[in-house]
């Protein structure tokens, strides 16, 4: 099933689900009970939100070989954990905006994990229990940012660097699938989530034994090579096998200050 978020002009944020090109709405949450009503919205009459709301974004660092290598730098043998703000979310369609801080903003095309249940000291065998869905997301970065400050939150950290959805995929296989980036028509990123260092249910028991996931937590399970630049006028397409695609276009803003 594929659990989204929307609104309309006469319809405040709530979930849906997705049939073909319609959103039937849903009574309750999708982190407990809930009842599908029948579609009867377009999904090009409404507005996408991102498809969950979370407390957290837990994001895994240098997860493919590959990409660390292209970073010039070693594979951890612990997952490398991160944050993003929830102010940083926006949904397909949105624009990523680029940052007048900046001079290199990248896309980095990542498998979102939806967190269904509360979640403490969980075992990678029982990982997959505390699972609502699965989502694609873009880990934007200010690399020059990112390069300069000795920590990451303020290159990963800008509002529009999450982008996320567009809904959530509740039958998802997370062990195979294929994920492609396009930047206009350039294919950039392509490769297999197999090609993890750490799976999905390794992440979500390390993440598990230092903090408390809740429903709605997002986790970035990291990059493959081939990341690279956006400039305004792009627009990123990132597809993940067997969830959808998730596309943005990019634009410049200015300061509102003489300098920063
Ligand atoms: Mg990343």
């Amino acid at each position: 099933m594929k659990l989204i978020r929307f609104k309309t002009s006469k319809l405040s944020p709530r979930f849906g689900w997705v049939y073909q090109d319609l959103i039937g709405e849903i009574d309750g949450t999708p982190y407990g009970d809930f009842r599908r009503f029948d579609p009867e919205h377009q999904l090009t009459s409404v507005k996408i939100l991102p498809p969950c709301v979370p407390s957290k974004i837990i994001c895994v660092g240098r997860n493919f070989t590959d990409h660390a290598r292209e970073s010039g730098v070693e594979v951890a043998n612990i997952p490398l954990l991160f944050l993003k703000p929830p102010s940083s979310l926006i949904g397909t369609g949105d624009p990523i905006i680029l940052p007048p801080q900046s001079q290199i903003v990248e896309h980095e095309a990542e498998l979102a994990v939806v967190i269904k249940q509360e979640a403490r000291w969980i075992e990678a065998e029982k990982a997959m229990d505390y699972v609502l869905g699965f989502s694609i997301a873009n880990d934007v970065t200010a690399r020059d940012l990112q390069r300069r400050d000795n920590q990451w939150t303020r290159g990963k950290g800008f509002d529009t660097f999450c982008p996320l959805g567009p809904w959530i995929e509740t039958e998802f296989d997370p062990s195979d699938a294929l994920i492609t980036c396009h930047v206009d028509d350039e294919l950039r990123q392509m490769a297999s989530t197999r090609d993890m260092v750490f799976t999905v249910q390794q992440i979500i028991a390390f993440i598990s034994s230092v903090m408390t996931l809740m429903p709605g937590d997002i986790i970035l399970t990291g990059t493959p090579a081939g990341v690279g630049q956006l400039i305004a006028g792009n627009t990123v397409s990132i597809r993940i096998e067997g969830i959808g695609s998730l596309i943005n276009p990019v634009v410049a803003t200015s300061s509102p200050y003489a300098d920063v």
